[in-house]
């Protein structure tokens, strides 16, 4: 597999905006397939054998994030380093893309609120660790939103997985800081 990067320096507006559109698409495309494997990751086996080590804390701590089953992080890898393998991006858009990744990355495992309005917040992957069946999406809430699998307030709209919860999904001896409120 080719890699397709390049690392040519810029000077005309058109090559920094190119730039910043090949962070955004890096962003989706990271944001789609991060969201499958996640769910895939939830199916009875691969959660039994895989990712039950993720999930071993109910609040998750910052080195959590790389505390997965070697053969997740192989999957989940191939995902996450595979922009220049797949299409052309500047080096400049592919570290903008891997600094966002790593920041949110130890964030969302680091037992801190941190929010950036209408567009992240730390308390949608601490749902995830208490709940188990809602907010997969890393690190944007956007595929959650549209698949119906979001908890948690957005944009001032507060969903919820109500139907879930009552299927009888329990949050027993969760001890996520932020204090889930299952009524
Ligand atoms: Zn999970
Ligand atoms: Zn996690």
């Amino acid at each position: 597999m080719q890699n397709k990067m390049e690392f040519h320096e810029l000077r005309e507006y058109d090559e920094y905006l190119e730039v910043f559109l090949q962070f955004i698409v890096s962003i989706i495309y990271q944001s789609v397939l991060e969201y499958y494997w996640h769910r895939i990751m939830h199916w009875k086996y691969c959660y039994r054998y895989l990712h039950k080590f993720h999930h071993a804390y109910k609040a998750p701590e910052p080195w959590d994030d790389m505390y997965i089953h070697p053969l997740e992080a192989f999957g989940y890898y191939c995902i996450l380093y595979g922009p220049p393998f797949l299409f052309s991006i500047h080096k400049y858009a592919f570290i903008a893309y891997m600094i966002v990744m790593g920041i949110c990355g130890v964030l969302d495992h680091s037992g801190i609120n941190f929010e950036f309005p209408g567009l992240y917040n730390t308390i949608d992957h601490d749902n995830h660790h208490a709940k188990f069946e809602v907010n997969y999406s890393f690190p944007f809430p956007f595929m959650d939103i549209l698949h119906g699998t979001y908890e948690g307030t957005f944009w001032g709209k507060f969903y919820s997985v109500r139907d879930k919860v009552n299927r009888g999904i329990t949050i027993e001896g969760a001890s996520c800081k932020t204090n889930f409120k299952v009524e």
